[in-house]
């Protein structure tokens, strides 16, 4: 069985038949990207900025933001490295970007959305993150997270564009932004799935609350047929999507996700031998085949279950 054997990534990903998807690392800390680079992801694809910023009564200035984005590109010459500006609020409160007490902080001014009520923090963060551009080979990618509609995603990448930062996307974590996919791919380069808070949000169900476990399960069909409406967008505007919540890591699902148009798959570096092992053994058409199949089920347990059923290299 898959899991039984020891693996490692050889820094391709590719389905049976040699269709690349390429195989990405989140990065949180700075100090884990070198060990990313070195288990073989092909670059990250969501580099969470809040580790500069959390615990801190004042943002951290530009230069020290600078000194922790260097060291992420560092670790990926020539690669790849999707920087995601600043997700406060909500689960990662942050008392410089606090506003007025909030009944239902999940809902409120999280994410991009604090842009509106300090635009400095974000400015100053672009700035940041060109600067660090200029003097490392990385391909910097920047991207926003909840974002809902198609006009702060033109905001966005006006900001990105001032700062001289060419590649500027969406996170998808809003049932809205899934099914705006399209007119919002005509303005951003690329979209990254955040099947977490994409999951939250489309069951209304808290990611942090175990009571509600059974709902907050990216296997959901309707989470997946908002995957399908994004995928839908993104060939419509032909712009890449990929996904960058945990459903990434979990092999069977990464299989649904490749089926659905996903190219590129960013995850812990340690799940990365498993998801790599899984595709290199299905072929797209198997990929696409048990997609449609995922997403005709009227369950999660379902879906799971035919998916599993359907790969025997699991069995
Ligand atoms: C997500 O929501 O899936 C995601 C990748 O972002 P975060 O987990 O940081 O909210
Ligand atoms: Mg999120």
């Amino acid at each position: 069985a898959l899991a039984a054997q020891v693996r490692t990534f050889d820094g391709h990903g590719h389905t049976a038949d040699g269709h690349h998807v390429e195989l990405l690392a989140n990065v949180g800390d700075p100090a884990d990207a070198a060990p990313a680079a070195a288990a073989g992801a092909e670059g990250v694809g969501l580099f969470r900025t809040e580790f500069a910023f959390l615990d801190r009564e004042e943002a951290p200035s530009i230069a020290e933001q600078v000194a922790a984005y260097r060291r992420v590109l560092a670790a990926f010459p020539g690669r790849k490295v999707v920087v995601r500006t600043l997700d406060a609020g909500a689960d990662k409160p942050m008392p410089f970007l606090a506003g007025d007490p909030e009944a239902n902080p999940a809902l409120g001014v999280r994410g991009l959305r604090t842009a509106a009520r300090q635009p400095d923090v974000l400015a100053d963060q672009l700035t940041a993150i060109a600067q660090a551009a200029a003097t490392e080979t990385a391909q910097v990618w920047v991207m926003a997270p909840m974002v809902s509609t198609v006009d702060e995603t033109q905001d966005f990448v006006a900001a990105c564009a001032a700062h001289g930062l060419p590649v500027a996307g969406v996170m998808i974590e809003v049932p809205s932004a899934a099914l705006l996919a399209g007119p919002i791919l005509a303005h951003a380069a690329f979209a990254s799935i955040g099947t977490n808070d994409l999951t939250q949000y489309t069951m209304a169900a808290d990611r942090l609350l175990g009571a509600v476990a059974e709902l907050s399960d990216p296997w959901q069909p309707a989470v997946l047929q908002l995957v399908a409406a994004t995928c839908a967008g993104g060939a419509q505007q032909d712009r890449p999507v990929g996904v960058c919540g945990e459903a990434a890591a979990d092999p069977a699902l990464a299989v649904v996700l490749v089926g659905l148009g996903v190219s590129s798959l960013s995850m812990t570096p340690r799940a990365l031998p498993d998801v790599a092992a899984l595709l290199a053994a299905t072929p797209l058409a198997e990929c696409r085949r048990l997609a449609q199949l995922a997403v005709s089920c009227s369950t999660a347990a379902d879906a799971r279950a035919a998916v599993r059923a359907g790969l025997p290299v699991l069995a």
